[in-house]
């Protein structure tokens, strides 16, 4: 089985990329879905401890608007709610890992923070997914509820582009239409099947 990964800096299309591959039978390790429940659930006592219970509403769940006020303006906190949160995700991957994938040849796995978190070390290779900044910001903004800074403030805990062409081992441009994209996906879809996991060709 090859674990492929799929990052990119927020907005480049990820989420719609593994959609895609996900329509097509593929099976998805959706990372970022995973942490937020996690930071939802069986880590939100230590979330509130670390950051106080105001990040806890009336209905005593996790403010995440206040959290990502917190922790988006000091690289300290993120990296604190990152250690809360990260390896329990890496856990959660481990044991997807062991599922049976049936007739898939590969399976995808999406995270956001797939170098900055470590999580690369868990896959076989990775796909990134590269748009361009302001075509990043029109999108988000016709997406989300969110101002400029905002978005802003987010891109700055990726890694830049460039840094991502060069740690990723494939890459997806996605400054075209959809359509576009369906195609550049059908095409990877094709070469993932015939991949072999890479301590296999050592
Ligand atoms: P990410 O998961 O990387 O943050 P998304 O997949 O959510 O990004 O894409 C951001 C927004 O842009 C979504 O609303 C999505 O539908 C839209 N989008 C993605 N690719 C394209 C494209 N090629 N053309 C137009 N809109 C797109």
């Amino acid at each position: 089985m090859i674990f492929i990964g799929v990052t990119g800096g927020i907005g480049s299309g990820k989420s719609t990329v593994c959609s895609m591959f996900g329509k097509k039978g593929t099976p998805v390790f959706y990372a970022d879905a995973v942490a937020k429940e996690i930071s939802e659930g069986e880590a939100l006592q230590e979330i509130a401890d670390e950051f106080g219970t105001d990040i806890i509403d009336a209905s005593k769940k996790l403010d995440r608007k206040k959290l990502a006020g917190i922790v988006f303006n000091d690289p300290g906190k993120l990296e604190i709610l990152n250690t809360i949160v990260h390896p329990r995700v890496f856990h959660s991957f481990q044991e997807w890992k062991h599922r049976d994938f049936g007739n898939s040849k590969f399976a995808i796995v999406e995270a956001a923070l797939m170098f900055e978190s470590g999580m690369f070390e868990l896959v076989d290779y990775v796909l990134a997914i590269v748009t361009e900044e302001d075509e990043r910001v029109i999108r988000i903004s016709e997406r989300d509820n969110t101002t400029v800074e905002q978005i802003k403030a987010r891109m700055k805990n990726q890694i830049s582009m460039e840094e991502l062409l060069e740690l990723s081992d494939f890459q997806i441009q996605n400054n075209g239409s959809v359509d576009e994209l369906t195609s550049k996906v059908n095409f990877f879809s094709i070469l993932f099947s015939t991949l072999q996991p890479p301590k296999e060709l050592e």
